[in-house]
């Protein structure tokens, strides 16, 4: 059976109403992303990160999954389909995908602040300062921040190399090391990309779909359904 390997990025939920990160020139829902994604910020002022992270896990929760999403669980009838998702969102799982590597965490866990490895389920949209994990110390977002080790990088590069194609979507490949996994995608593999402003991208090799992925995604899926 093919093996589609589809590497997604924050636009991909943006149409889901969860903004994409560099579209606003640097912020994150007006945040510096130094103030509220960084050890450095948790270690200064552990609350405000908290609440940012309430507040996005708060939109996660109320937003939908797409056409994009529900198109790539679509290609599942016909194909091993494989999504590695920089996103913390859980809307590829919603859209119905069974094979989801998150490379950057998952918003709807929490986090041991001591042991990275100790990850638990959140009841609703707040997680609140004084939630301890196991250890007794204080629970986090299960999600990468800048700075802190990618511990799922080897196993999406690894699963990269074995793609007979390959898809990107919704991503300025401008965060890494995950803009580096297309580089583990065997040479002579089709890769498409597909973005309303295609990043600048190492390789020529990809077939441009210039197009939201709400459009895009939906139209290349059917044409590799019915191929
Ligand atoms: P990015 O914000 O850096 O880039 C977004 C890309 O999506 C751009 O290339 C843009 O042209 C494209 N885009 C915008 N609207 C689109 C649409 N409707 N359809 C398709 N593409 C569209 O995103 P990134 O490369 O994923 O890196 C940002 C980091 O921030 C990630 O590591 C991610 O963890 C985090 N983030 C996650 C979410 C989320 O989970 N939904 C949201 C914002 C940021």
């Amino acid at each position: 059976m093919k093996h589609i390997v589809v590497l997604t990025g924050a636009g991909i939920s943006a149409e889901s109403g969860l903004k994409t990160f560099r579209d606003s020139d640097g912020l994150w829902e007006g945040y510096n992303i130094q103030d509220v994604a960084t050890p450095e910020a948790w270690e200064w002022n552990p609350a405000l990160v908290q609440d940012f992270y309430n507040m996005r896990r708060k939109s996660v929760l109320e937003a939908k999954p797409n056409s994009a999403h529900c198109a790539l669980a679509q290609l599942e009838e016909k194909f091993k389909v494989t999504i590695i998702t920089q996103n913390i969102d859980d809307l590829h799982e919603r859209g119905g995908s069974t094979n989801v590597v998150h490379l950057h965490g998952i918003i709807t866990r929490s986090q041991s602040s001591k042991n990275p490895n100790l990850t638990y389920p959140i009841n609703g949209w707040e997680l609140k300062m004084g939630e301890l994990c196991e250890l007794g110390s204080q629970l986090r977002a299960h999600v990468v921040w800048f700075g802190e080790a990618v511990p799922m990088i080897d196993e999406a590069a690894s699963i990269c190399t074995t793609a007979d194609l390959f898809i990107l979507v919704g991503s300025s490949l401008a965060v890494y090391p995950a803009a580096g996994l297309i580089n583990y995608v065997p040479r002579n593999v089709p890769k498409y990309i597909i973005d309303p402003k295609i990043p600048y991208l190492p390789s020529d090799h990809f077939i441009k779909i210039e197009e939201k992925a709400t459009l895009g995604v939906p139209l290349l899926t059917n044409e590799l359904l019915n191929e």
